[in-house]
C-alpha cells in the first residue's frame, strides 16, 4: 500500500492535536479525481473544526483543510470533464447535486451541504480523492497558494455583498477587519463594483494595506470609534451596506454606522455570538439585517473569473510547510496575518 504524508487530529483542542504523520494514499471513486494537493489555505473554519463546536460531533480522525489547490493525479471511469495533469483548485462546498436546492443553483442551501475539511475530509494532505464537479481549472499564471486563496473567502464575500445585502454601484461599503480573509476580498468586490469603501482594521501595518487594497477610508478599530468615524466620514449619513463577520465586539457599532435603508450582512461570529439590537431603528431607518453562509457553485465561477483575469487577487500573508501547520494555526489565531495563511504539502 502507497503511503503519503497527511495531518490528522484524533481529538478536539489547541494546535498540538495536529498530527503529521502516514496514512495511506486514498482510493477514488469513478466519479471522483486523485489531486496531488500544492497548497492549502487556512480559514477560522479550521480554528473552530480543530477546538470543536458544541453539538458538532465529527468521526475521528479527522483532516482539516477547505481551500485546496493541486494537480490532478488521475481521474475515475466517470470523469468526462477533467483530465490527468490539470492544475486546480476545488470548490470549498460539496452537496447533493440533486435536491430542490441543489437543482434550483442554491447548493449551499441544500441540507447535505457541507465543506472539504468541515463534514468530509480536508486538503491538509498529500493526496485526496475530490468529486469532479467541485474541482475548477485554474490559469498557468495563478501559483498554487494564490488559487488556494481565493475560494471560500471569495465565494463567502460575493454571496454577502451581491446577493445578500444587494449591493448596487456607487454606494458606500463599511468592511469590518479589512485584514481577514472575508474582509481582504469584499474590499476588492465592493471596489470593483465602483462603491466607496471605509474599511477597519487594527495598528498602522494593516491600515497602510487596507488601502494599498483600495479601501477609500481605513478606521482603526482598536483606537477608533467606528461608528462615529463612518458618520465622520458619510456627513452623518452612514453606509448603505455593513460587511460583518466579528460578532459580538463590534456589532453595536455596526448597527449604529448603517444609514436608513441600509443592510447589515453578516457571515460569522470570530469574536462571540451574542449580541443586542434595539429594533426601533430597525423599523424606523427601514434597515436590515441579514445573515450569509458560504455561497453557491455558480457565484465561485463567476467571483473566480475575476480572480484569474487579475481584477480580484488573493492575498497571501505567509506559506508554511504542512509539517508546521501548529505554527500556522497559531499565527491565524493570534490574528498576526494579512490575507490568507497557507500550508504547502
Ligand atoms: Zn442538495
Amino acid at each position: 500500500m502507497i503511503q503519503m504524508k497527511a495531518v490528522q487530529m484524533y481529538e478536539h483542542g489547541g494546535p498540538d492535536v495536529l498530527k503529521y504523520e502516514d496514512i495511506p494514499e486514498p482510493q477514488i471513486r469513478p466519479d471522483e479525481v486523485l489531486l496531488r494537493v500544492r497548497a492549502c489555505a487556512l480559514n477560522h473554519l479550521d480554528l473552530w473544526m480543530r477546538g470543536g463546536l458544541p453539538g458538532a460531533k465529527i468521526p475521528m480522525p479527522h483532516i482539516l483543510g477547505s481551500d485546496i489547490a493541486g494537480e490532478v493525479v488521475r481521474v475515475g471511469e466517470l470523469c468526462e470533464r477533467i483530465k490527468p495533469g490539470q492544475r486546480v483548485l476545488l470548490s470549498p462546498g460539496t452537496s447533493c447535486r440533486q435536491c430542490e436546492q441543489c437543482v434550483s443553483g442554491v447548493d449551499n442551501l441544500c441540507r447535505r451541504y457541507t465543506l472539504f475539511g468541515a463534514g468530509r475530509l480536508g486538503g491538509n494532505r498529500e493526496y485526496m480523492p475530490a468529486p469532479e464537479y467541485t474541482v475548477i481549472p485554474i490559469p498557468d499564471h495563478l501559483s498554487f497558494e494564490t488559487a488556494a486563496a481565493a475560494p471560500l473567502v471569495f465565494v463567502t464575500a460575493w454571496h454577502m455583498l451581491l446577493t445578500r445585502a444587494g449591493l448596487q454601484a456607487g454606494e458606500d461599503v463599511l468592511v469590518l477587519a479589512a485584514s481577514s480573509g472575508v474582509g481582504m476580498a469584499a474590499v476588492q468586490i465592493a471596489k470593483m463594483f465602483q462603491c466607496r469603501v471605509i474599511a477597519t482594521a487594527g495598528g498602522e501595518a494593516k491600515l497602510r494595506k487596507a488601502r494599498e487594497l483600495g479601501a477609500d477610508h481605513v478606521i482603526d478599530h482598536y483606537q477608533q470609534d467606528i461608528s462615529a468615524e463612518v458618520k465622520r466620514i458619510t456627513d452623518r449619513r452612514g453606509v448603505d451596506v455593513v460587511f460583518e463577520h466579528v460578532g459580538a465586539a463590534t456589532w453595536p457599532k455596526s448597527v449604529e454606522s448603517l444609514a436608513s435603508n441600509g443592510r447589515l450582512v453578516t457571515c460569522g461570529n470570530t469574536t462571540g455570538y451574542d449580541v443586542k439590537l434595539d429594533i426601533r431603528y430597525l423599523f424606523s431607518k427601514h434597515q436590515a439585517l441579514v445573515g450569509s453562509f458560504m455561497g453557491t457553485m455558480g457565484e465561485l465561477h463567476r467571483a473566480l473569473k475575476f480572480v484569474f483575469q487579475g481584477k480580484l487577487k488573493p492575498v497571501v500573508d505567509r506559506a508554511f510547510p504542512m509539517p508546521e501547520i501548529a505554527a500556522a494555526h497559531a499565527y491565524l489565531e493570534n490574528k498576526e496575518q494579512f490575507g490568507k495563511v497557507i500550508v504547502v504539502p
